[in-house]
């Protein structure tokens, strides 16, 4: 994967006025409804507690856990798979294809097979994948990424949609979400029947029991995963959790926190497999044992993916995903895209976050983002110096703060100078290595007096 740009990323989006106003549009509702759904769930604090327990159970005796649901998934009739890295994933599904002869695939809605891109994958062996989540079908259909962790359509307008099935699909032109649904849901049903094989992810791996649970909106996970006979899941091996009794805890937060529902319409919970039928469970690491090891980004292996993240963040809000340019978006996108993709491909990305901590205090499981992106930040400014501008703008910050004579004067000359960048009481343009803050906000201009001499006032005064 080539180095990110963020910031050119995010130039080009600010540029496209339907796709903030479509980001926004959607983020807040999405924030409004869990606001109210959640203040109908009186024990919501307690089931998160709960749930960041058994993940930190999950963490901290990681492998035996692992081993435990792989011999619960046997014992229930699973073939079981483990890959090291995505290429190894794909060779396991194509070999799995390969001896059933399948040349045409349904899948659910999965991160995962995002991560390892096994569409194109698939598609340079001749095999068709359609992807029938009705958000996912659109991106696939428009050739795009998703731009959100679980409504990855976010950025696209019910115009765009139309315009886009109209074209590609040959949908008789209109706007109606209900006619363009249909329309969809027509095209896929056939799809359904005949496919060779089913694909998905997996939400939860019950260590205890050796199911996979799988949740939805649509029942287009469910017809993807019973209608042909062979069914192959592709999931991250951090989905784990210990037992089928914590299973009620995550269940109740995931959906309230990610689209504001009590919870998802359908929660399909595969322990055993029907006759003639066969199902594979492929395990993927791709980085994730390396983040175990890494005392601070292990935390980010807790995450249940509800997206609630990435609704709050002030940066995805304005922006949507594809400013992240990596299939995971927002703030834990950033931590996962560093992870997995490596510092090369996601310097940038720890950068593109205010730390205003709101992920942090919407997370479900309580993942302390803010902390692990400042971890981050360390690490790129370790690696590559940081720009010089900035280190000279930070050595200049500490000589001022640290000399009090100095910080008098320098906060002189600075409240004068500024008149020369004040416009209607705020600064708007900063020259030189100072106009990267200004150039897309502006600031408040600094105070006439200082807190000192303002303090020295109070004294006198009182
Ligand atoms: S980090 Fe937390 S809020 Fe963000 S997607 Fe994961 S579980 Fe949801």
């Amino acid at each position: 994967m080539e180095r990110i740009d963020f910031y050119e990323n995010a130039r080009r989006i600010l540029a496209n006025p339907v796709i903030v106003n479509a980001v926004q549009k959607a983020t807040s509702h999405a924030l409004a409804k869990r606001l109210d759904t959640i203040s109908r769930i009186p024990d919501f604090e307690s089931l998160r507690d709960k749930a960041r327990a058994a993940k930190e159970e999950i963490i901290s005796n990681f492998e035996d856990f692992l081993e435990k649901f792989k011999k619960n998934a046997t014992r229930n009739g699973f073939i079981v798979h483990e890959a090291k890295d995505a290429k190894e994933a794909k060779d396991i599904v194509y070999e799995i294809f390969s001896n059933h002869n399948v040349k045409t695939v349904v899948s659910s809605k999965s991160m995962t097979q995002e991560e390892i891109e096994i569409n194109p994958f698939l598609e340079s062996k001749g095999i068709v994948k359609y992807e029938t989540d009705l958000g996912e079908f659109i991106i696939q259909t428009a050739k795009q990424k998703p731009s959100h962790i679980t409504a990855p359509a976010i950025h696209m307008t019910r115009k765009e949609i139309a315009q886009l099935f109209h074209d590609k699909l040959g949908m008789e032109y209109t706007e109606d979400p209900e006619e363009i649904t249909y329309f969809a849901r027509q095209f896929l049903r056939e799809k359904y029947f005949k496919a060779d094989a089913g694909m998905s992810g997996a939400n939860f791996l019950i260590a205890d029991t050796g199911s996979f649970v799988v949740v939805e909106n649509e029942g287009n996970a469910r017809m993807s995963t019973t209608l042909p006979k062979l069914h192959v899941a592709v999931t991250g091996i951090e989905k784990l959790i210990p037992s089928i009794k914590d299973f009620p805890n995550f269940i109740k937060i995931l959906a309230p926190s990610s689209t504001g529902q009590h919870q998802t319409v359908y929660t399909n919970i595969f322990s055993t497999v029907g006759r003639g039928r066969e199902v594979h469970i492929v395990l993927i690491d791709n980085g994730r044992r390396k983040m175990l090891a890494d005392p601070v980004l292990r935390e980010a292996l807790m995450c249940i993916r509800c997206g609630g993240c990435s609704n709050v963040c002030p940066i995805f809000q304005l922006l949507g995903g594809h400013a992240y340019g990596s299939v995971y978006s927002g703030p834990i996108g950033i931590i996962w895209t560093y992870a997995i993709f490596g510092h090369s491909v996601a310097r940038d990305l720890p950068f593109a976050s205010t730390l205003c901590g709101a992920c942090h205090e919407i997370c479900p499981v309580r993942i302390n983002i803010p902390k692990i992106l400042l971890h981050l930040r360390h690490r790129v400014v370790e690696k590559e110096g940081g720009p010089f501008a900035e280190r000279l703008l930070v050595e200049l910050w500490e000589k001022v703060m640290t000399h009090p004579t100095v910080n008098k004067f320098g906060f002189r000359i600075a409240s004068k100078a500024q008149v020369f960048f004040e416009r209607d009481r705020k600064i708007r343009c900063l020259p030189w290595i100072l106009s990267r803050w200004t150039e897309w906000k502006d600031i408040d201009p600094i105070p006439g007096k200082s807190f000192r001499e303002l303090w020295k006032e109070r004294q006198k005064n009182s």
